[in-house]
């Protein structure tokens, strides 16, 4: 059975933390808001757990979990000593939404590290996700709170749709703040690698990592994979998805195509543009791509949900945050784009 209990996310109480730490010490599972999106956690240095993480998930084991610390001194419990300028790095990036593969310690469980001399290690910024890992005691390995390829979660009803009653816990802290996963840099190799964007921007990043290289955010598919998550299926609802050329288009295959089962996602200036009745769901301002991130993941689960046959969605300056959306948006969409009505008509059945 599942546990839901609603905390306050800026000061959740003593007793429902509590409650969930032990589930954690005791072998459980327990999902809990951060900063970027739903986590779904287990003690890190407990296999069975991690195990049950991934079993729920349906997460392939060769898929390794971000490890969540809440104190610099627990870096030393996972991972192999970093130098100086990089620990004084962390501290000024730490609590927040970044994570670094760093060389292991060799005391992780395989469960956790997939099997790799690696670790990813992350310390968010949300209190919640802090007191529940100061509480437990141990580190936790908490991959996204979702069912693998599926929408990352950003509300607790979306934890509650993909793992009610599979989770002993769900701490439920209201609207994550970002809404994307976090960014993750590689510092293992020669060169700190830029291996999935988030809502630390490249352009900040950039000033504590001058050599960042950022040339495989958007991977071909013949191409090896830089981190064992980017070969698999991501974000994607079930129904087909495809990002329009721009708004546009949108409001021109909007007219074009009066009648058609379209859900069109996109900004609210675009969505007053479109000829009524035609479905739409804004997800925020263009001059707020914040309020766009945090509401993405949320769009793309309403997709299966509506009576829509496919949904067109608009596309963001791939600027600051709006790099980390757009990556996001077009794993959801398989890289489907489409630069004309005729394409959109063409995926209509
Ligand atoms: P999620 O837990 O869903 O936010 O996904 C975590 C991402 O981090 C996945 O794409 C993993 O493959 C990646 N990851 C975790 N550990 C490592 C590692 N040691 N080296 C490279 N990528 C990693
Ligand atoms: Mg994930």
């Amino acid at each position: 059975m599942t546990r839901i209990l609603r905390v306050n996310p800026l000061n959740p109480s003593v007793d429902a933390i509590h409650e969930a730490a032990r589930a954690i010490i005791d072998g459980g599972t327990v999902a809990f808001p951060t900063e970027t999106v739903y986590g779904l956690g287990a003690s890190a240095f407990n296999p069975a757990a991690v195990r049950k993480v991934f079993e729920i998930k349906g997460r392939p084991s060769d898929n390794p979990a971000i490890v969540h610390i809440a104190s610099i001194e627990q870096l030393n419990d996972v991972a192999a000593p970093v130098s100086d300028e990089l620990l004084s790095k962390f501290k000024i990036l730490w609590p927040g939404p970044i994570t670094f593969v760093l060389k292991g310690n060799g005391k992780l469980p395989k469960e956790v590290t997939g099997g790799l001399d690696t670790v990813s290690v992350r310390m968010p910024a949300h209190t919640v996700a802090l007191r529940l890992i100061e509480a437990a005691g141990v580190p936790i390995a908490a991959p996204s709170a979702n069912i693998s390829g599926r929408p990352s979660s950003t509300l607790a009803s979306h934890v509650i749709a993909d793992m009610d009653g599979k989770v002993d816990f769900i701490l439920d802290g209201g609207n994550t703040i970002f809404g994307l996963e976090s960014t993750i840099i590689d510092l293992t190799k020669e060169r700190p690698r830029l291996l999935r964007p988030g809502a630390y921007t490249v352009e900040e990043l950039s000033k504590y990592f001058e050599e960042l290289d950022t040339s495989d955010i958007i991977i071909s598919a013949n191409e090896a994979p830089p981190s064992p998550g980017l070969k698999y299926k991501h974000y994607a609802p079930e129904k087909r998805l495809v990002v329009a050329r721009d708004a546009e288009l949108m409001v021109e295959a909007a007219d074009a195509l009066r009648g058609k089962k379209i859900l069109f996602i996109c900004s609210d200036e675009t969505a007053k543009l479109l000829p009524s009745g035609s479905m739409r769901l804004a997800i925020g301002s263009r001059s707020d791509l914040y309020r766009i991130a945090q509401n993405l993941f949320d769009s793309l689960r309403k997709i299966d949900r509506s009576d829509a046959e496919i949904a067109v969605i608009e596309p963001f300056p791939e600027r600051g945050i709006g790099l980390a959306v757009m990556n996001r948006m077009r794993k959801a969409a398989n890289m489907l784009t489409a630069d004309s009505v005729e394409s959109i008509a063409k995926l209509l059945g």
